[in-house]
């Protein structure tokens, strides 16, 4: 394998040659007239205009009825969890193939994860793998999915659409129908992808966002819950807000809330960089093309976007063919001024983690000792 091409390829494609970063954020339209006029009027704080109006803007973005801004996508997954009802000793299903957020959200609530596999074309849970293990582990009594390995109420799933390509969603969501099981998405990657031309996030009864400096857009930190459900929309509201019932002066809480809102000055930036969103993704996909008519002249595999799904190409990821060829090809990159990293440690290898029940997981084993992405940035 010819590093020294592709690492002379990333290069030239970003025209520079000094240290390529893997994904920085741009800031190229009104983040500053907005951040100036925040501070102009005081409200910096929990509440304020630039928060209402990039709820409005965000909801009818994903074309979904609700959003309520939070100080991160973690609170968002967090709060969608309890607000599906989620308790402590259930049991809630997601892919090992994921940033720790997923597996922390679930254990905030003192739930346990299970980990099911993913596909090796989407990197997000395989409908197969859940159907399996469903139907082997799982039974239904009292129109609850009881896990019959250790009892315990399977409440939730959450499927990850990684790095922005959504995975197979409607299948997922005809079997936790099928099963009595709540279908949160963790939407944290793939703002701007769509699934049969469905925003990703929205199929489920809540879908959770991320705003992190890393993600396709940021508001420093920040996050976004989505619904349809206008109770479950307030009751988000509620939680994230420290519980406070509405009233001029008195401080009274009815339950024991969070205080998880996002800043007003944060939703300033994240209205300018939505204006700019549109601009950030066709520019992600002229990157997809440039790369893709490289690597397809290599034995390289140049991961394209599922079939019946548009992605929003946020990171751009390769499938080398071995682990020894991976790790070489990380430390040649990152030796010679090419960011590159590999895909996540699967979450059931983590301490915190490795005693929760997995189904087989040969396609996360297969992804986590041949993936990596390269620099994915806007290139403007
Ligand atoms: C970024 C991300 C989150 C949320 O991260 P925050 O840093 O808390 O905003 C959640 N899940 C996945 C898969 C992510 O990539």
């Amino acid at each position: 394998m010819d590093f020294d091409a592709i690492t002379n390829f990333i290069k030239k494609t970003f025209h520079t040659e000094t240290f390529l970063p893997l994904h920085e954020p741009r800031f190229i339209g009104n983040e500053k007239n907005y951040l100036n006029e925040c501070i102009d009027s005081t409200f910096v704080s929990s509440v304020g205009p630039f928060v209402d109006r990039f709820e409005k803007e965000f909801a009818t973005y994903v074309g979904s009825k609700y959003a309520v801004a939070t100080v991160n996508g973690t609170a968002a997954l967090h709060i969608s969890l309890l607000l599906a009802g989620v308790e402590q000793g259930n049991e809630v299903i997601t892919q090992p193939l994921t940033f720790i957020a997923t597996a922390n959200a679930i254990s905030y609530i003192g739930a346990k994860p299970v980990f099911v596999d993913v596909d090796r074309d989407t990197m997000g849970l395989s409908p197969e793998s859940l159907k399996t293990f469903l139907e082997t582990h799982c039974n239904i009594v009292d129109n609850r999915c009881i896990n019959t390995t250790t009892q315990k109420v399977i409440k939730a799933c959450v499927p990850m659409h990684t790095f922005g390509h959504p995975c197979r969603i409607d299948e997922i969501k005809v079997l936790c129908d099928q099963w009595h099981i709540t279908l949160v998405e963790d939407a944290a990657e793939s703002l701007g992808s769509t699934y049969k031309e469905r925003h990703t996030g929205t199929f489920g009864i809540l879908g959770a966002f991320s705003f992190n400096g890393n993600k396709i857009i940021t508001s420093g930190g920040g996050g976004v819950i989505v619904t349809d459900n206008e109770q479950l929309a307030a009751r988000a509201k509620h939680l994230t807000t420290t519980a406070k019932t509405p009233h001029r002066w008195e401080y009274v809480h009815d339950e024991i809330g969070y205080n998880y809102r996002l800043p007003n000055i944060n939703a300033a930036l994240l209205c300018a960089q939505m204006e700019t969103l549109d601009l950030f993704l066709e520019n992600k996909r002229l990157l997809t093309n440039e790369y893709g008519s490289f690597f397809d002249t290599t034995p390289i595999n140049h991961v394209r976007e599922p079939i019946n799904a548009r992605s929003n190409y946020w990171l751009q990821t390769l499938i080398l063919n071995n682990k020894d060829e991976q790790e070489a090809f990380l430390a040649y990159t990152n030796d010679h001024g090419v960011m590159t990293r590999p895909i996540w440690r699967l979450m059931n290898k983590l301490e915190m983690f490795k005693e929760c029940q997995c189904s087989d997981l040969s396609n996360a084993l297969w992804l986590e000792e041949r993936v990596v992405n390269i620099p994915s940035g806007v290139r403007l």
